[in-house]
């Protein structure tokens, strides 16, 4: 866990691989895209705040929900995800909430680019969220997965972001490089860099040993 100070007082963030991290803040457990491939959520404390980007199943990931959601937990989802029950609050590109006097913020976050086989974005515009969370001026942003749009540049001080880098989901490693120039946060963590080319690992490796 590494901590900030911010003007709502300490945080403490955990990157847990790919979309997941938490935010430990004042006793209270804020989860971004929980996700059970990469954490065994059992035992963990149960969340607070639950914020989903998009729907795809490594963001909306209903095994890592059930372990961590309590009848008192509060989600902000995007517009792709169902929206289960009471708990669940919906957020639309622009829209805003408030929870214990942490302001939040949905962004754009989609592509521009890339497209699957039937030629339709991966993550289409106007559907998945990014986050901006305010602790009294301090500020952190979740970007979901998305590509460099122009909407980055209308973010503001941001001093903690998570941007995301694979291919054929969201950014090149020199789109990462735009962004991260474009928002120029005090401190940046890439998220979502999953992919691994077993193959061509097992040819440099075998180069090597050679
Ligand atoms: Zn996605
Ligand atoms: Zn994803």
């Amino acid at each position: 866990m590494v901590s900030y100070k911010t003007p709502l007082g300490d945080i403490r963030i955990k990157v847990y691989g790919h979309a997941s991290l938490v935010i430990e803040w004042n006793g209270k457990y804020i989860y971004s895209d929980p996700y059970s491939e990469v954490v065994d959520y059992k035992g963990y404390p149960k969340a607070d705040l639950v914020l989903v980007t998009h729907n795809h199943y490594d963001h909306y990931d209903r095994k890592a929900l059930d372990e961590i959601l309590s009848p008192q937990t509060k989600l902000i989802v995007a517009s792709d995800v169902p929206k289960e029950d009471e708990r669940y609050s919906v957020l639309n590109n622009g829209e805003s909430a408030s929870y214990e006097g942490i302001a939040i913020k949905a962004v754009a976050s989609y592509n521009i680019n890339r497209r699957n086989e039937q030629g339709n974005h991966f993550h289409p515009k106007g559907v998945g969220n990014g986050y901006i969370l305010d602790f009294g001026g301090f500020r952190l942003y979740i970007a979901g997965d998305t590509e460099p749009v122009a909407e980055m540049e209308q973010l503001g001080d941001i001093d903690v972001a998570f941007i995301p880098k694979n291919l054929p989901y969201t950014m090149t490693d020199e789109e990462f490089v735009k962004v991260a120039n474009m928002i120029k946060p005090k401190y940046l963590y890439p998220i979502h860099y999953f992919e691994l080319d077993a193959k061509n690992c097992e040819k440099v490796l075998n180069q090597t040993l050679l």
